[in-house]
């Protein structure tokens, strides 16, 4: 299985990305992001625990979200490997991925961080909100959320940067040349 993680803050292209990603080398594409939203709008357990941080640009509790991946890790196991997109964002969960993928003898091969400036990542998170109308891409959740990848998310930089694992594509230019980068990266371990 071929494993990787798609990394970055919000409005940098992960969604899209991973999702060219999985559709060309035949990977499941797991974002935590759309899995949240949908036990938001079934109203399940989990949604409403977790729909409040969402609407605040707070990350989801570490708890909430393992548990979300163990049981996709569990439904998943004759894929050829997994896109993670939007998860890990706390070094908790990327330990217990770490884990929970050495217990089936599979591991992160490649993270991916597309990296975008400030400027560029509000221009796009704002245009997202007119586009599709997500309740969390209001301006003041929008910096909020920006905050909180720099505060909580982007430390793991270091942790998989350690791990010999991290490479970063510069993610501004059309969509087609950043897919190219990303399949070229990834290319060199998956031919
Ligand atoms: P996204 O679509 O990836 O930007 O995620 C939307 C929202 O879902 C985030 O702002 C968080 O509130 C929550 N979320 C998604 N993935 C995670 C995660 N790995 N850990 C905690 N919260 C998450």
């Amino acid at each position: 299985m071929f494993n990787l993680v798609m990394f970055g803050p919000p409005g940098a292209g992960k969604g899209t990305q991973s999702l060219r990603i999985a559709q060309r080398f035949q990977l499941k594409h797991i974002s935590t992001g759309d899995i949240l939203r949908e036990e938001v709008r079934r109203e399940s357990l989990c949604g409403k625990l977790a729909r409040d941080y969402m609407d605040k640009g707070m990350l989801v509790p570490d708890e909430i979200l393992v548990n979300i991946l163990r049981q996709v890790v569990e439904e998943n196991r004759y894929v050829n490997g997994f896109v993670f997109d939007g998860f890990p964002r706390t070094l908790v969960q990327a330990e217990e991925l770490d884990q929970m993928l050495e217990r089936e003898k599979l591991m992160i091969k490649l993270v991916l961080e597309l990296e975008v400036n400030e400027d560029e990542l509000v221009n796009r998170l704002v245009k997202r909100a007119t586009d599709q109308g997500r309740s969390d891409d209001k301006p003041e959740v929008i910096r909020r959320r920006l905050e909180t990848y720099h505060n909580q998310t982007e430390p793991l930089l270091h942790y998989f940067r350690n791990q010999g694992k991290l490479v970063t594509v510069h993610g501004v230019g059309t969509i087609d040349h950043i897919s190219d980068m990303l399949y070229r990266e990834i290319e060199k371990f998956h031919p």
